[in-house]
């Protein structure tokens, strides 16, 4: 049985402790947070006019990759609505840009239809314009999951590492070889207790053995446990760490689900 701990829990960030378990199945949550877990993004804009010194398609890009609050249980994607792709309030936000006077045009000069869709950051430059430019436009935004485009992909940099595990021979090591490890290892690892090494922290070790390079032999061992992992994520503000987590799990229950049923 997969044993997960919440280490830290932010509203964008995320920290876990997976125990019980073996590296397919944190890389399967890995990946599937990545590609899976569907994110409201800018897909079809309408421009009405643009005379700044961007072309329309780089305006339309830049727009696809502001972070935009995605309510799950309001949204459907597009492709499984009632509306046949037509885009209805219940596939569809919709955004209004007009901006007229000169200035960098922000993320947050996009106006939503309904201000619970209000962008995550306000503080996003799209463009600059200068005296006389403008720019009007129109935007719909749809849910997308990250395997089809980036702008989609609600987690930046989900990652995990193997849980370290120290052996320490104390016998092996005299005072001056305690001090040579507490000044290689680059995470401050170690500690010295009593004249004896000890360790402060050990998931701050990066695994990287430079303290096992400056003693003998044996005397220190560094290793990975590949049933014990640490894993880390960051969402791009769409969704919080926590829904990212739950809808991950979800999908990854019914991937499982799915294979089980198949294999009967
Ligand atoms: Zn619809």
């Amino acid at each position: 049985m997969v044993k997960v701990e919440i280490v830290e829990l932010k509203d964008k960030y995320g920290k876990l402790r997976i125990s019980e378990t073996n590296p397919y199945f944190v890389n399967a949550l890995r990946r599937t947070m990545m590609s899976e877990v569907p994110k409201l993004a800018i897909e079809d804009v309408i421009i009405y006019d643009n005379t700044s010194s961007l072309f329309d398609e780089i305006i339309a890009h830049r727009l696809g990759l502001i972070p935009l609050p995605t309510d799950l249980k309001l949204l459907v994607p597009r492709e499984e609505c009632t509306c046949n792709g037509q885009g209805c309030p219940n596939c569809t936000v919709r955004y209004t840009l007009s901006r007229e006077e000169p200035g960098v045009v922000y993320s947050g000069d996009l106006q939503p239809e309904n201000e619970k869709w209000k962008v995550v950051d306000p503080n996003i430059p799209i463009v600059e314009l200068f005296e006389g430019q403008r720019l009007i436009l129109e935007a719909e935004a749809i849910l997308g999951k990250g395997r089809e485009h980036a702008k989609w992909q609600a987690v930046n940099a989900p990652a995990y590492k193997y849980y370290p595990v120290i052996d320490i021979d104390h016998s092996k090591l005299d005072e001056d070889a305690v001090k040579k490890v507490i000044d290689a290892c680059p995470r401050n690892v170690f500690t010295e207790k009593n004249g004896k090494l000890t360790i402060t922290d050990i998931e701050k070790c990066s695994l990287c053995k430079s303290c096992m390079e400056v003693v003998e032999e044996g005397a220190i061992n560094v290793k990975g446990d590949d049933t014990k992992f640490i894993f880390t994520f960051e969402t791009d503000g769409s969704l919080s760490a926590k829904e990212v987590l739950i809808e991950a799990a979800k999908i990854l229950e019914n991937k499982y689900k799915e294979l089980a049923k198949l294999l009967k």
